[in-house]
């Protein structure tokens, strides 16, 4: 009601601002931000610089059915030009205009633009700071070819100087990956008759990697999302293999991530899969099945996919590879993933879900505790809660719900580069990021005080940033930071 109220009351005041009022100078004088249920975002982010090609994102988040309603951009100079027309979309409730504007021939300063959602009789302008060109953005999409993979990548980053190890690494996780496969019998021929089409970005974006129609994955010595690369190539080639052959019947996403994490050897790193289900037991992190089954990525995203590897490896075990993958490979369909997967083992073991899961558990329970596991795993949750925190605070363009990932292909086609090839950081990004990849680095060598004790230097980090509504001044935070020696990805 409030908000319905206050909606009225923002439409009758864009009638008194609007471009059918009273003007100021050759235009309308409009509101410079905009209308209370509108946020727009310019992309890639600030600070943006002459020859940026800018996009934007205008999210809404007020009552009205927004759902297929037009937004136009224009500069606001010149208002009659439109340089877009965008739409809502029903389920995001945002529209967005992809590479509406080229500023290479546009002067530093304030750029400004002018929206409108002619529906809703509103209108205002909103716009960025250009700062100079930095002269030295240079890279260009380049690719290479092998025979399991095409791989493409920006010029001048780590993924083009470390190319013949990163094509090594592919080729023997596609093969390893079909060997897999083949154990069980599902495999007559190889199924990638077209090469995978990898790209490798040196941003973080989500946890390090995301599938559309291709791979897109981290790829730089500076990783703080702290994912093995090779780990990461094999859950995602997994993924594609097991769509590629597993074409009949539904594939429930608990099966489809336990299968990518199990047959990769661990989550983001390697890891025995029935231990960590275990240390998941003991130190009550453990999520009902039932709870998880049926949204399984609105579950904890570590606790998720460590239990669901835990689940396939516990049904490898019991009932053996081929047996497993025939399972799952042949499930009916059902109207939800817990009632297809009951329905499979009724008709098949003669249990439902929930008494397997009971066995699963009890299972776990006899295994002994390692107190190293179960240190790994609690700090690794731990890890990666307080990444998803500090994306949301400092890089909402990089939080995998908020994230800006523009169709790559696109992307190529057009030789557009900026959206994923540049981030600028600044003083508390490096500081942050250092201790996240201190974090990782720990956490690889079993160093779990040290990596402890990053977790805590960044939790305490990020409460300050809250507290401070994020105009928090790096000097606080104990500027200057002693950066990480890089990574070393490749022995
Ligand atoms: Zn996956």
């Amino acid at each position: 009601m409030i908000k319905r109220t206050l909606f009225l009351i923002l439409t009758a005041m864009s009638l008194l601002t609007g471009p059918t009022s009273a003007a100021y100078g050759i235009y309308p004088a409009l509101p410079q931000t905009p209308p209370g249920d509108f946020e727009v975002t310019f992309y890639p982010v600030a600070p943006y610089h002459t020859g940026d090609l800018l996009s934007a994102r205008v999210a809404y988040t007020g009552s009205a059915n927004i759902g297929g309603t037009h937004i136009t951009v224009a500069l606001a100079d010149e208002p009659d030009q439109i340089l877009e027309t965008a739409a809502f979309s029903q389920n995001t409730r945002q529209a967005t205009f992809y590479w509406m504007y080229d500023t290479r021939s546009h002067q530093t300063g304030y750029l400004s633009f002018r929206f409108e959602v002619p529906d809703f009789d509103l209108a205002w302008t909103q716009g960025v700071h250009l700062l100079p060109d930095l002269g030295n953005r240079s890279a260009a999409w380049s690719s290479a070819h092998s025979p399991c993979c095409t791989l493409h990548y920006f010029t001048g980053t780590d993924a083009e100087a470390d190319l013949p190890e990163i094509i090594t690494a592919l080729e023997e996780s596609s093969a390893e990956v079909l060997s897999q496969f083949a154990a069980a019998g599902v495999l007559e021929e190889n199924p990638i008759q077209e090469p995978l089409s990898i790209v490798l970005v040196p941003m973080v974006i989500g946890h390090g990697g995301f599938a559309t129609d291709e791979a897109v994955l981290t790829y730089t010595h500076d990783n703080w999302a702290g994912i093995e690369f090779t780990n990461l190539a094999h859950h995602e080639i997994v993924h594609v293999v097991d769509r590629l052959i597993n074409t009949q019947g539904p594939r429930p996403s608990i099966f489809v991530e336990g299968l990518a994490v199990y047959l990769s050897g661990g989550h983001y790193r390697p890891g025995d899969a029935l231990q960590r289900g275990a240390a998941l037991l003991a130190l009550d992190l453990y999520l009902p099945i039932s709870e998880i089954v049926d949204d399984f990525y609105a579950a904890q995203h570590e606790i998720g996919y460590m239990q669901a590897a835990a689940l396939v490896a516990y049904l490898d075990q019991l009932w053996g590879w081929e047996t497993f993958i025939d399972f799952y490979f042949n499930l009916p369909e059902g109207e939800s993933d817990s009632a297809i997967i009951s329905t499979a083992l009724e008709a098949r073991f003669g249990i439902g879900l929930n008494e397997l899961e009971g066995e699963f558990i009890a299972y776990l329970e006899t295994l002994e505790r390692d107190p190293q596991v179960e240190a790994d795993v609690r700090l690794t949750v731990d890890t990666y809660d307080l990444l998803r925190r500090y994306q949301t605070l400092a890089i909402p363009s990089a939080h995998f719900r908020t994230a800006w990932w523009p169709p790559v292909n696109t992307m190529r086609e057009n030789s557009i580069v900026g959206d994923y090839a540049y981030r600028e950081k600044a003083p508390l990004n490096l500081i942050v990021e250092s201790l996240f990849i201190d974090a990782h680095a720990a956490l690889d060598t079993k160093a779990y005080a040290r990596a402890g004790a990053a977790l805590t230097n960044i939790d305490e980090i990020l409460t300050w940033v809250e507290m401070s509504g994020g105009n928090l001044s790096h000097y606080s935070i104990g500027w200057p930071v002693n950066l990480h020696p890089r990574s070393i990805t490749w022995p």
